[in-house]
């Protein structure tokens, strides 16, 4: 039986941190879905379609992710792919209060589908989209954080 993960997020952008966490649950489930979960009441960056589009690229050469994207619940989209995990990663202990949370309300949804979480490699312990968009505000080379498409989309939004 293949082991299917779904790796939900904003993305806004992908990051290195992302990427490894998705590296790593690739050695352990058989495909990783990295699913665009997108929120109607969250102010992003990027649009959804570029969001895609970086996703895309970034794990093109990545044969067993598949990339997609949906409006409802990121539990809904696992069962209905045959998923057995969600994917999360922690940070810090601020990360912890939330996904807890989160994995309590996955729960009352859906049993079926259980929550793998992966502690951030400590050298992307302090990056998340919201820093890494923060430090490009100001200047900041973002080129040792994210993939090379993540720069370039950087580039085509403030040219
Ligand atoms: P969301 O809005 O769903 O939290 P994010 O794209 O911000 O979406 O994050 C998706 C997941 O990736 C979350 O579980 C988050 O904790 C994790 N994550 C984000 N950045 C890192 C990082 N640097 N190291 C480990 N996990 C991370």
């Amino acid at each position: 039986m293949k082991h299917i993960a779904v790796y939900p997020g904003s993305f806004d952008p992908i990051t290195n941190g992302h990427l490894d966490i998705l590296k790593r649950a690739l050695e352990i489930f058989d495909e990783v879905i990295l699913l665009l979960a997108v929120s109607a009441h969250k102010n992003t960056l990027f649009t959804v379609e570029e969001r895609l589009q970086t996703l895309r690229e970034v794990t093109k050469d990545m044969d067993k992710v598949r990339v997609d994207y949906t409006e409802g619940l990121s539990v809904h989209y696992a069962h209905k792919h045959g998923a057995v995990a969600l994917v999360r990663g922690l940070r810090a202990a601020s990360d912890f209060e939330y996904e807890f949370k989160l994995a309590a309300g996955n729960r009352y949804v859906d049993k079926e589908i259980d929550m793998v979480f992966f502690m951030a490699s400590s050298e992307y312990t302090f990056l998340s989209s919201s820093t890494l968009k923060e430090l490009h505000a100001h200047g900041e080379s973002i080129a040792s954080l994210v993939p090379e498409p993540v720069v370039e989309s950087f580039k085509r939004k403030f040219k």
